[in-house]
């Protein structure tokens, strides 16, 4: 005698019974299924279990199939005690070795017939074309071949039927549980059902199927009667033996490998995106939150990114790397003497040091600069022959002035555009022309562009003088205000420091101070930072209430989708595989609204850069990958709880529901 395949030892299933006992001294009371059921199934067996409604028949075949554990006595498979399996391993054996057929067919309704088909080989991890070929060759055995494609709304009962026996078998499927599987089916149907469960009979499959039409056990070479959660009788009936020799397919290891996770990750994405689609406004109303921290996040980066951008190139075209050197000990030293600290002296020494690209000095001062009848008041400077160069200003007509014009004390001015419009209107040309500054004629040499700052109206002119000039004929001085250096690039040393300690040395004191433009660039990045640091802040609160709202509607999702959930189980999901599905629809959601987000902040910034010119937003690929990333960790945070829930739930609860 060989050993049975499928062997029950005294199994009782019990059912908790929540007490409606106000006063609770009752707790919970018990009711029981099954009693001590003794039964052995052997490989190659077509049984029919018969009972009236509520003997117990569903309750045993669930326990069977390993959906459900006994509450007594043992359930051994192959002689494997199912009591030591975990629910992994007994997902596997509901993928690789049973086969179920529900009353309600219980297909997926958001698959096609194939894909329903296919999914046991998704969890087994089958490759996708064997899978396919299989799955394509099942169909047409049942006559479905031109239903592939079909939704299971758009099949008949019979054919959603055979579609889920075609399901059954794909893995195998030697042990087919098939709960009322003609119930709800018409006449022709169900006979059609019963004619292939035979053949499958016959091949050598083991079939279970559970009754309450002795019609349909008539089939059956043996017949197990239930009542009340016993048996009552177990006859073997002159049925058809199986012709076949009985086959029992060991469970095949599923392929654990990363190709079949990729895979299993590649059809949870698939499904994850047609559920979303399905729910359409949902998706997109528990999204906005997300959409909108995004999209604030890039905006204010962007633009702050943009705005400082524009505030480094105005720094650096007014002198990249610039040391500026001021007398006094800083900007409010009112002393006399120290405001005389800087002069003609201090020049050749500078100008020497290997780092010093340019060197000129700066003496501040004013005029009224007249032409004809009209006359400006302007900023006058007067300055060396270096000075823009190391200042950075560019010359729109004319030159700089020269080292002679310098030593000479020439007469000669240098105007910016502005003054140049104001003097001498569009049309005429400045250069060569007389001006009078204070009445003292100087002739024009250049125009210098017109430097205007970030956000500044349009600037006072200026203009400029030889600083000997300035100093001897105009102003009756022999100090600077300040000391402009321009430094080479790529300098080793820190060549302020230096400058500070070769003129402390020339003056025998520190009389003076130097500001590194380098450091205004630093304080504006500095602020950019804390900008984008706080509106960060508010983006996280966005991103949160978002994933709160992910959160929500997974949850609702799960109770929604409990009884697919049991199904998935019962084609052999394991739990990891149910948590997956889950968490990837949550990081769907939250994905699709952070590419949202950025779509719609990158809409705003081209309206914002339509607008206005001062500022272009700037995208970084680290802002998308950044948002991105967010809106993974925000999907797997929120999505995780409802994707536990639904992973953690007992497949025959799941199954019962919905
Ligand atoms: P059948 O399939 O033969 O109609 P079932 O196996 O579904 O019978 O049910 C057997 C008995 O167990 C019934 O009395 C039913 O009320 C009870 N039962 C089934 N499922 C549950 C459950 N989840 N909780 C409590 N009682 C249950
Ligand atoms: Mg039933």
């Amino acid at each position: 005698m060989t050993q049975a395949l499928l062997e029950l030892r005294a199994v009782s299933r019990a059912y908790r019974m929540a007490s409606d006992r106000a006063d609770g001294a009752g707790g919970s009371a018990w009711t029981t299924a099954l009693h001590a059921i003794d039964l052995d199934i052997r490989a190659g067996e077509m049984v029919a279990i018969i009972g009236h409604s509520g003997s117990g028949k569903t309750t045993l075949l669930n326990l069977l199939g390993c959906l459900d554990r006994p509450t007594g006595g043992t359930y051994r498979i192959g002689g494997r005690d199912t009591r030591l399996l975990d629910a992994d391993a007994l997902a596997a054996l509901r993928r690789d070795t049973f086969g179920f057929v529900f009353q309600r067919y219980d297909l997926l309704p958001a698959l096609t017939a194939l894909e329903n088909v296919e999914m046991p080989a998704v969890y087994a991890g089958v490759k996708a074309d064997v899978r396919r070929e299989r799955a394509c060759h099942l169909l047409r055995r049942f006559g479905l071949g031109p239903r592939l494609g079909h939704f299971p709304s758009q099949l008949s009962g019979g054919q959603q039927q055979r579609v889920s026996i075609a399901r059954a078998l794909i893995n195998g499927g030697s042990v087919i549980l098939a709960d009322e599987p003609t119930g709800a089916l018409d006449r022709a149907s169900h006979e059609e059902v019963l004619a292939h469960l035979r053949a499958l009979h016959r091949e050598g499959h083991t079939i279970v199927i559970v009754t309450h039409d002795p019609a349909v056990a008539a089939v059956a070479e043996r017949v197990v009667e239930l009542r009340d959660g016993r048996v009552v009788s177990d006859r073997r009936v002159t049925g058809e033996r199986a012709t076949g020799s009985a086959r029992v397919e060991a469970s095949r290891p599923a392929r654990g490998d990363a190709a079949a996770a990729l895979q299993r990750l590649r059809v949870s994405l698939a499904m994850a995106w047609r559920a979303m689609l399905s729910h359409r406004l949902r998706a997109v109303l528990t999204m906005l939150g997300i959409v909108m921290g995004i999209a604030a996040v890039i905006l204010v980066t962007g633009l702050g990114e943009g705005a400082k951008r524009r505030v480094v190139d105005d720094l650096r075209a007014f002198g990249a790397h610039t040391v500026d050197v001021y007398p006094g000990k800083d900007w409010n030293d009112d002393d006399a003497a120290g405001r005389r600290a800087l002069g003609e002296s201090d020049l050749p020494l500078l100008a020497i040091q290997p780092y010093t690209d340019s060197i000129s000095p700066v003496v501040a001062g004013s005029a009224a600069v007249r032409v004809g009848s009209r006359t400006v008041r302007v900023t006058l400077s007067g300055v060396g022959a270096q000075y823009f160069r190391a200042s950075g200003a560019a010359m729109s007509a004319g030159t700089a002035f020269s080292a002679s014009d310098v030593f000479r004390q020439a007469q000669v001015i240098i105007i910016d555009a502005t003054l140049a419009r104001r003097l001498f209107g569009p049309e005429r040309d400045p250069i060569g022309e007389t001006v009078l500054v204070d009445q003292v004629p100087c002739r024009v040499i250049g125009v210098a562009r017109t430097r205007k700052a970030l956000f500044a109206p349009e600037p006072a002119p200026e203009a400029w003088l030889p600083y000997t000039t300035q100093m001897y004929r105009f102003q009756a001085r022999d100090y600077f205000d300040a000391i402009k250096i321009r430094l080479k690039p790529g300098q080793g040393a820190w060549p302020p420091r230096d400058l500070e300690r070769i003129l402390t040395r020339l003056h025998g004191r520190k009389d003076f101070f130097v500001m590194v433009s380098d450091h205004f660039v630093k304080k504006v990045e500095a602020t950019a930072r804390t900008l984008t640091l706080l509106v960060s802040g508010v983006a996280v609160i966005a991103l949160v209430v978002g994933g709160v709202g992910v959160m929500n509607i997974m949850l609702v999702a799960v109770s929604e989708r409990t009884r697919e959930i049991g199904i998935r189980m019962a084609l052999g999901a394991r739990r990891s595989d149910i948590q997956q599905q889950f968490l990837i629809e949550a990081v769907l959601l939250c994905m699709t609204g952070a590419l949202a987000g950025v779509a719609f902040a990158w809409c705003v910034g081209m309206v914002i850069g339509w607008m206005q010119s001062e500022i272009s937003m700037v995208f970084s690929p680290w802002a998308i990958a950044g948002a991105c990333g967010t809106a993974i960790a925000v999907g797997i945070g929120f999505g995780y709880v409802p994707a536990r829930n639904a992973a953690r739930l007992v497949p025959v609860v799941a199954l019962a529901r919905g």
